[in-house]
């Protein structure tokens, strides 16, 4: 057997007693053709291991370089030097892969983000990326497990999809339809009938669609898969590949949507905290010594560990989309034009300078902003008493902007075709979404929530190309 190893983090706990142990892993620095730092990507935290002077032959101890592969047999002993209690001494060192120190592209030294980006295919074995790709993966576990807990039915709603009516975004095509001679139709248009769905289909800009039918037959489900969006918005917020959480509850109406939302977020937010303590810690780390060369105002107020802790032991504040526009009308910023795009008043679609100043400025924690105008939102949104507002909500974080989108769904069935009519939606497309609500409707709600997003506000790494293994942005798809 050849995995017969401990890893790192699991030996990092033990107590220094002498035991025999193998190791594997790489190496991220040698000093003194002595000490090897190895890592194994179970934790930031390198083993020491000390290879004996005249011990190890000359042409082994050469071909120790940064990112050699090795496996290392040795005793655990307590460690004399400095920032660690433990170390290995080196019984047997094997070479497993040898790498070219002069051609290996990154140094034991600090590189740039932008840098990585170019090497995104090695910069896992980065101590940034190493602890922010451990954080993405603690996040998805502890999403499964909190609707686990919940009873929600996690629900596979489709990549391809055939509508293009939900309007989330812009669509990327999917075809096999050849570029030159296309089959066209009389009048000229791309006949899709002979495309390989007999029909023209995209990658989905959401699962809600299909989650309302899951909704309606299970009670509660969640997805939690890729969402596409051919958007040519090159912000540190958009990708055109994300992941997307989108839980769909009957039965719930929006102030119970927002509750589940809030519990949500801090219950992954918690969870992390909980159990990766060491790498958030070394994220807060880096992000205070990244923000020490912002001027002083662009400074966070809090670190890292404390925004996160302050997220979990306060009430998101709650307010109206018309509370908003108020606040925003009579600020300072405002008057004293600092917006880029001034607050009109009432009905305007509230850019993302705007979400941020209330979460940054206004209220300094996060904030679910609700009831929106029904012009500037999606068709199944449900319509308030007033007949203008749909009960929307918004969820804004600090230092991201929107992160959650959501909305208590229209379930009365006359208002729906009303507002699919005034939207011109052809009823005949979504025929199989109104069947939820011809054959027993009822109340129900649900959200989405950008899973990279979540990731930036929990790692505070800010831009979001920085938090998800290959970003898919526009004009770059690498690896
Ligand atoms: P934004 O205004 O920031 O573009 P949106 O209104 O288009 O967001 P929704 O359609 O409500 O967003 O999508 C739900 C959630 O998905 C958002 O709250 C956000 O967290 C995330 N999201 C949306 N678009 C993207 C994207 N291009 N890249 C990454 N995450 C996204
Ligand atoms: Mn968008």
């Amino acid at each position: 057997m050849f995995n017969k190893r401990i890893k790192v983090k699991e030996l990092l706990q033990q107590a220094p007693e002498g035991q025999q142990v193998t190791v594997m892993g790489w190496v991220r620095t040698f000093r003194n053709n002595q000490f090897i730092a190895l890592n194994d990507g179970s934790t930031n935290t390198n083993l020491q291991v000390v290879a004996e002077l005249g011990k190890f032959e000359e042409g082994l101890l050469k071909r120790i370089t940064t990112s050699a592969s090795l496996k290392i047999t040795g005793t655990v002993v307590p460690s004399v030097g400095k920032g660690q209690k433990l170390e290995i001494k080196a019984t047997t060192i094997e070479i497993l892969g040898d790498s070219d120190a002069e051609a290996y592209p990154l140094q034991p030294k600090k590189h740039s983000l932008e840098f990585l980006r170019e090497k995104a295919h090695l910069r896992f074995r980065t101590n940034t990326f190493g602890s922010v790709f451990r954080i993405r993966h603690a996040l998805a576990f502890a999403v499964h497990k909190f609707f686990n807990e919940k009873g929600f039915v996690y629900l596979h709603t489709p990549i391809i999809t055939a509508s293009d009516a939900e309007g989330a975004g812009e669509m990327f095509r999917v075809t096999t339809l050849p570029f030159e001679n296309t089959p066209r139709n009389e009048d000229g248009s791309v006949n899709f009938k002979e495309d390989f769905f007999g029909k023209s289909t995209n990658l989905t800009v959401s699962g809600q669609l299909e989650g309302e039918l899951g909704a309606t037959a299970f009670g509660e489900i969640y997805t939690f898969g890729p969402t596409f969006r051919a958007e040519n918005s090159n912000t540190a917020r958009h990708l055109a590949e994300f992941w997307m959480i989108e839980p769909e509850m009957a039965f719930c109406d929006l102030e119970d949507n927002a509750n589940l939302a809030e519990e949500f977020i801090k219950y992954i937010v918690r969870y992390v905290l909980e159990n990766n303590r060491e790498d958030v810690e070394f994220l807060a780390q880096r992000l205070a010594e990244e923000e020490k060369q912002l001027p002083q105002d662009k400074r966070s107020e809090m670190g890292l560990i404390e925004k996160l802790e302050f997220v979990l032991n306060n009430d998101f504040q709650r307010l109206s989309y018309t509370e908003a526009i108020d606040i925003l009308k009579e600020s300072n910023y405002n008057k004293k034009k600092k917006f880029q795009y001034p607050v009109t008043g009432w009905g305007m679609d509230l850019q993302s300078e705007h979400e941020r100043y209330l979460v940054e400025k206004h209220f300094k924690k996060p904030v679910i902003l609700m009831n929106y105008p029904a012009s500037i939102k999606a068709f199944y949104m449900r319509l308030n008493e007033d007949g203008k507002t749909v009960a929307a909500m918004d969820i804004l974080a600090p230092g991201i902007g929107e992160i959650v989108g959501g909305s208590q769904r229209e379930e009365r069935l006359e208002v729906l075709l009303e507002k699919m009519k005034a939207m011109h939606i052809p009823e005949e497309e979504l025929s199989w979404y109104l069947d939820t609500r011809r054959f027993g409707t009822v109340p129900h709600a649900g959200f989405g929530l950008g899973f990279e997003r979540m990731i930036q506000f929990v790692t505070g790494m800010g831009n979001i190309r920085d938090v998800i293994a290959f970003p898919r942005t526009p004009k770059s798809a690498e690896f």
